[in-house]
């Protein structure tokens, strides 16, 4: 049975943006405490059939609450994020409660320290509710490769809430909080925000520091926030964005606040679609809404480019040959020894059966295919013949990408080819994998790409949400946030 039906999903958002919550809570007009304490009375009515939540942590936010009120009582100000109330995706640590990443191997760990967006959120006044469930080390596209049960979506929990960051998107969509971070390698921000109704963001490659987050593709993976309005991602953004000494990927490039900005409508926007985006394989809900904000985009005065991305269809294989590759090293610190869980031992065994046990045990299925796929494609013999070539290509999709900019302002298409999908809908990992087709490009170019809802789908009966995307070159997000704002309200009419 659904538990949650569209209309209760809608009715739970508040009227007000997160920067008007804030406001209201450091000015003392409405408190931190009872904020925190409606948010705990949800999770604890809903979240059993959801499972948004890995952990809730409500002792830590109500004592986090209690000192922001106490804050405001003594005439301080606790912060621009006083009183946000904020999910976070299992794999960035924090020193309350676990960081498992949904995974056996990491179901006992626990970080002696914070990640950097953790110490810049809580520096800004925001409030941690609890750790989010994912597919087991990020990888996955419907939060199905949890070790400790899926993530049922709150607009039909018969379905998927997409993945990886499947957790952080239901519970910003369930009305568990007031945001979320999640962590998108390939699409892992942007895919579950599109299939539960929510906006996710993810950002340049180097704008957030990934200090703290648990490594899956090095050269793919970024930090970025879920939130229910494009206005309300941008708060949450410019708190975590900029350099950070404990990451040297991190950009020196400077970032102005955009969350006062987002509502600034362009003029003169360029909005490229490319032809492969509106792809036969698009479900006809989700071509029909991509077809709509264009018309939308139209009425409002931007130009619509029709350009080419031919190299859309190469994506998928050069992500799975290059995030398996970084990974099969990342995940090479889970040996039972350094990390992880240990494996018990017969009388006999040695080093090697330690290691090999405790990584068999560990690791769910689809991990350890990850991890053989990447060991395959990076061992001499074959590193030229899949690894080189997929860096070889990862340039020519990151100079499509720098062509198409020339012509226009932002990419706009849908984030996901369907709407959410049942459980075990997709059984073959490839069919899983193409869930992925307009998002994994994004990071291989390294660009930023956001997803907010464009409209909705009927699913025999149920109303279902359905993503739209728009990328941007290169640091610019403040054209993408400001186009993405205005196509949101645009849609929403
Ligand atoms: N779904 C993709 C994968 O399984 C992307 C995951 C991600 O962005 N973390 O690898």
């Amino acid at each position: 049975m659904n538990a949650i039906n569209a209309s209760s999903v809608a009715s739970i958002r508040s009227p007000k943006s997160l920067a008007e919550i804030c406001a209201d809570v450091r000015a003392g007009r409405s408190s931190a405490r009872v904020r925190v304490d409606a948010f705990l009375a949800e999770i604890a009515a809903r979240d059993g059939e959801i499972h948004a939540f890995n952990e809730v942590h409500a002792d830590a936010a109500r004592a986090a609450a209690d000192a922001i009120d106490a804050t405001v009582k003594a005439g301080r100000d606790p912060g621009t994020l006083a009183g946000a109330v904020i999910a976070i995706k299992d794999n960035i640590v924090m020193r309350e409660g676990h960081t498992t990443c949904s995974s056996k191997m990491l179901a006992n760990y626990r970080s002696p320290f914070d990640a950097t967006v953790i110490e810049r959120l809580r520096a800004a006044g925001a409030i941690f509710i609890g750790k989010t469930n994912l597919d087991e080390f990020a990888m996955g596209s419907s939060t199905e490769n949890s070790a400790f049960g899926a993530t049922r979506n709150p607009w039909d929990t018969s379905r998927v809430p997409g993945g990886s960051s499947g957790g952080s998107a239901a519970a910003v969509a369930a009305g568990f909080c007031d945001a979320s971070l999640g962590s998108d390698t390939g699409g892992s921000i942007r895919q579950p925000a599109a299939l539960c109704g929510c906006v996710g963001f993810k950002p340049t490659y180097g704008r957030v520091s990934r200090y703290g987050l648990v490594a899956f593709g090095s050269s793919l993976d970024q930090i970025g926030p879920f939130a229910h309005s494009v206005a309300d991602a941008a708060l949450v953004y410019d708190t975590i964005v900029g350099r950070d000494a404990l990451d040297s990927t991190t950009a020196d490039s400077p970032s102005t606040p955009l969350a006062a900005k987002v509502a600034e409508p362009l003029t003169k926007l360029r909005i490229g679609v490319p032809r492969e985006y509106r792809s036969d394989a698009n479900a006809p809900a989700v071509a029909a809404v991509l077809e709509k904000a264009i018309v939308a985009a139209k009425a409002l005065g931007a130009e619509i480019v029709d350009i080419d991305l031919p190299l859309t269809d190469i994506g998928i294989s050069t992500y799975y040959v290059i995030a398996p590759a970084e990974a099969s090293s990342n995940l090479a610190r889970y040996d039972g020894i350094r990390y992880g869980h240990r494996a018990s031992l017969a009388p006999g065994d040695d080093l090697e059966d330690l290691y090999s046990k405790s990584r068999a045990e560990g690791f769910g299925p689809e991990v350890q295919r990850r991890i053989m796929l990447g060991t395959y494609v990076l061992s001499s013999g074959y590193y030229d013949a899949y690894y080189k070539r997929a860096l070889q290509a990862r340039r020519l999709i990151k100079e499509e990408f720098d062509r198409a900019f020339t012509q226009c302002d932002v990419v706009l298409g849908p984030t996901s080819p369907v709407v959410a999908f049942p459980f075990g809908g997709k059984k073959d990992p490839l069919s899983m994998y193409l869930c992925d087709v307009y998002t994994v490009n994004t990071n291989i170019a390294g660009i930023p790409g956001i997803s907010f809802n464009g409209g909705y789908a009927d699913e025999l009966g149920t109303k279902l949400p359905v993503g739209l995307q728009l990328q941007a070159p290169a640091f610019a997000e403040e054209t993408l946030l400001r186009a993405a704002a205005m196509l949101e309200r645009a849609c929403a009419d």
